[in-house]
């Protein structure tokens, strides 16, 4: 072979390679993924449950996440649960090294001192001391607004000026808040006039967090304007209202929500029966608000390890991996369904894949850099 074949062969070659690639290239191009979700898109979506608890060193819910594509934020809680909010905190960095990549955390802080010397001070070392230590954000919970008092007895209140400080810290520093702020509107009402059965068995067996029969304590309306007038103090501050910001009952009190705070998002944990009903009525309004609002709204369940749970490790997997198969299919099938937390069936959302995806991971990502 002349030197002249020789290199005419090669540019062949040459060019047979690269038609073949560009080629193939085209032909990916020609199979963009369907506009809407399948059934095994629900094991490929690389997804996040934005609203966790996972207070035990127990790995039987972490294995479910993994098993099901989840990532998971554990959101420590002043709450008296079995184990305290700095015991959460060892507990989230044992399992952020035993699932590295799928589980990390919010810190919180505690009420304790509040109005003495140094709360400030002690508060704001111990979260920055979180953040070093791996929290990527900060949990404020209903205990302000509903439990705390200050020294005239009166509720303490989230726009208390005594917070400023701590909001003006978060919101410098970049360090997203979620924030529980009161409770389901159906907790000012009478258990017959509840719309959803859970909270109706709930409140039916804690007469004590029943709001209706304790008229002495803020209303459900000073809760959400507490929280709003702390929000308007703190433009710049990133905000996840937990369960739907308490606004469950309306989406279209959650569009005026939304239009207000342009910072704002909120998590679905543990209220998704409120749309399903809300679908009920009026699918394409359910719908629709997705569609406006797909950049403001993340995934989340509530679901986790506490309070014991993994002491009946199947019972907890077949409860996880049901709850996040059936919102899965509410969200991105239109199929008739029905759960036992409303009457009467309702039709799944079949929200496009570019929707689902922010709700699944996008947002949250956007939300929790972190995560
Ligand atoms: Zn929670």
């Amino acid at each position: 072979m002349t030197h002249f074949e020789y290199f005419v062969k090669k540019i062949i070659l040459l060019a047979i390679i690269s038609f073949l690639v560009i080629g193939q290239g085209c032909l990916q191009k020609k199979k963009p993924k369907s506009e809407f979700c399948s059934e095994d898109d629900f094991k490929k979506m690389d997804k996040v449950d934005i609203h966790c608890h996972v207070n035990t060193k127990d790995t039987v819910f972490m294995n479910q996440a993994v098993e099901d594509n989840f990532r998971i934020l554990s959101i420590n809680t002043d709450a008296p649960l079995d184990v305290d909010y700095m015991e959460q905190q060892d507990i989230a960095n044992f399992q952020r090294k035993a699932f590295p990549g799928h589980i990390e955390y919010l810190t919180t802080f505690s009420m304790k001192g509040w109005g003495e010397d140094g709360w400030l001070e002690k508060t704001i070392a111990y979260i920055k001391e979180s953040m070093e230590k791996g929290a990527i954000g900060v949990k404020v919970w209903k205990n302000i607004g509903m439990v705390e008092r200050d020294k005239d007895s009166s509720f303490i209140m989230l726009d208390n000026p005594g917070f400023d400080p701590l909001f003006d810290y978060l919101e410098e520093n970049n360090i997203p808040v979620c924030g529980h702020l009161g409770e389901p509107k159906n907790c000012w009402l009478p258990i017959d006039e509840m719309t959803v059965n859970n909270d109706k068995e709930y409140y039916k067996e804690y007469p004590q967090f029943h709001m209706y029969l304790h008229p002495g304590f803020p209303s459900y309306e000073e809760q959400i304007n507490a929280r709003d007038r702390m929000l308007e103090k703190h433009p710049g501050l990133k905000f996840m209202g937990a369960h739907l910001g308490s606004l469950e009952w309306s989406v279209d009190e959650l569009a005026k929500f939304f239009d207000k705070f342009p910072n704002a998002t909120v998590d679905m944990a543990a209220r998704i029966c409120h749309l399903q009903l809300q679908a009920q009525s009026d699918w394409q309004k359910v719908h629709d608000f997705f569609i406006k609002y797909q950049d403001r709204i993340i995934y989340g369940t509530d679901m986790g390890d506490y309070l014991g749970a993994s002491k009946e490790p199947e019972k907890l997997i077949k409860k996880t991996h049901t709850t996040w198969v059936n919102d899965w299919k509410f969200l991105t099938t239109d199929e008739v369904m029905s759960v036992k937390e409303i009457n009467g069936e309702f039709k799944g959302l079949k929200l496009p894949r570019e929707v689902v995806e922010k709700i699944y991971y996008k947002n949250a990502e956007k939300m929790f850099p972190g995560i």
